[in-house]
């Protein structure tokens, strides 16, 4: 099993597929792009499966995400969930996109074991999605939103960021329209993972300020506690219910405590937090040629020293020097 000094056990993994990305979230990085990992330096596609299927058969993972960058740009992509979802124990197998692309992807993937989806959708404005971000695709997103509710990935999840003076007008907006689809909204707070190292504090949308805004239109009453778990949003039901809405503060309300993730970078770094600033090489021993019982015992390793917290409120926090589109969301 994958336990850390503190107790936690890590269940979810999360398969970053690929640093590229084909929009360019403000929050995230630059709108020139940054420079991509060189293709020798990714883990192929059987070396991600080997990677997975070691976490599943001898490591204990209950559930494995796709992400990255943009995981609809890898090309094998089916097949890898294929092979995620022929494990056994089966695990979950989720994916988080942008969603360009899901209109022609969301059936092979269904057809190849995928289970649930998280769409990144921040505006509903044209305008406002082509300046956060730097590409005027929002009718393919919305696209793809539909195709994954017709292929069966229901409830399908959004998540959207909201940033001071772009798009934080729209959080009731975003709402309703998720509510009319039947789509599970998340926002989430903006952390300090973008490339440009612009994050200020004073410039984020709190959770409870994205409360705020939503209660100026909607009556919001918390959701059973107990029902959170490990999970990283606080759900609320909206108008009494049964539809809901979640709120991830992940820096002014940290779920450190009830952490059960662990992530794998697209060039096979393991690290055990979003802000760890020291990772385990996998992808070295992998080539190596170390065997399957060589990589779990590196990887219960790096899960081992996992840090109580993320330390965003530490002084001494130091963002981590990979972006959040290096790590995998
Ligand atoms: N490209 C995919 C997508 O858009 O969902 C997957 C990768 S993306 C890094 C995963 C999630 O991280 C997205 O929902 C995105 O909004 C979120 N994200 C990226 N940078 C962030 C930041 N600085 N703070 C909070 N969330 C962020």
């Amino acid at each position: 099993m994958l336990v850390d000094s503190f107790g936690r056990v890590a269940t979810d993994l999360r398969v970053s597929l690929t640093d590229r990305c084909n929009l360019r979230c403000a929050y995230c990085m630059p709108p020139e792009g940054l420079d991509w990992l060189p293709k020798p330096e990714l883990l192929t596609g059987e070396e991600i499966v080997r990677l997975v299927t070691i976490g599943v058969e001898r490591l204990g993972i209950r559930e494995v995400r796709f992400t990255g960058g943009e995981p609809l740009l890898r090309r094998e992509l089916v097949e890898i969930v294929a092979a995620a979802a022929a494990l056994r124990p089966r695990p979950q197998v989720s994916l988080t996109t942008n969603g360009i692309g899901l209109a022609r992807l969301a059936e092979p993937l269904v057809r190849a074991g995928l289970d649930r989806v998280n769409v990144s959708l921040d505006t509903l404005d044209r305008d406002v999605f082509v300046r956060l971000a730097h590409r005027d695709r929002l009718r393919d997103v919305l696209d793809g939103l539909a195709a994954a509710t017709a292929a069966g990935l229901t409830p399908v999840k959004v998540n959207a960021v909201l940033m001071r003076g772009v798009n934080e007008h729209e959080a009731a907006p975003l709402l309703r329209y998720c509510l009319d689809q039947g789509y599970e909204l998340r926002f989430i707070e903006q952390m300090p993972l973008d490339a440009q190292h612009g994050w200020r504090r004073d410039d984020m949308i709190t959770a409870d300020e994205i409360l705020g805004l939503l209660k100026e239109s909607f009556d919001l009453t918390e959701d059973d506690p107990r029902e959170r778990g490990s999970a990283p949003a606080e759900l609320f039901l909206v108008d009494g219910g049964p539809q809901r809405v979640g709120v991830i503060g992940s820096v002014t309300r940290p779920f450190c405590g009830a952490c059960d993730r662990v992530r794998i970078t697209a060039d096979g770094q393991v690290r055990n937090c979003l802000f760890a600033t020291e990772e385990s090489d996998l992808r070295a021993a992998l080539r190596s040629g170390a065997s399957d019982e060589e990589l779990a015992q590196r990887w219960v390793a790096a899960v081992r020293g996992k840090k109580a917290g993320h330390g965003i409120d530490d002084p001494a926090f130091l963002q981590p020097s990979r972006p959040m589109s290096a790590i995998g969301g």
